[in-house]
């Protein structure tokens, strides 16, 4: 009995191991340099770099024109 116990034990952990392990890989994967963080500007739809944006009212803008323009 205790032998099943142990290996019960035994299987769980591992089940538990290789869990964390394909997250970390999915996680890793989706932080990689390819996966650059993209905006796009709430006037003109203009797809941009983040760093390179404006943002405004919690919304990005490609350029100060776009951002002082009122509305939409
Ligand atoms: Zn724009």
């Amino acid at each position: 009995m205790g032998k099943i116990l142990l290996l019960a034990i035994a299987v769980w952990l591992l089940l538990s191991v290789l869990k964390r392990y394909r997250s970390s890989l999915e996680t890793s994967a989706k932080q990689g340099p390819a996966a650059e963080d993209m905006v796009q500007c709430a006037s003109c739809g203009l797809h941009l770099p983040k760093p390179d944006s404006i943002q405004k009212n919690g919304r990005y803008y490609c350029c100060t024109a776009h951002s002082n323009e009122p509305g939409s």
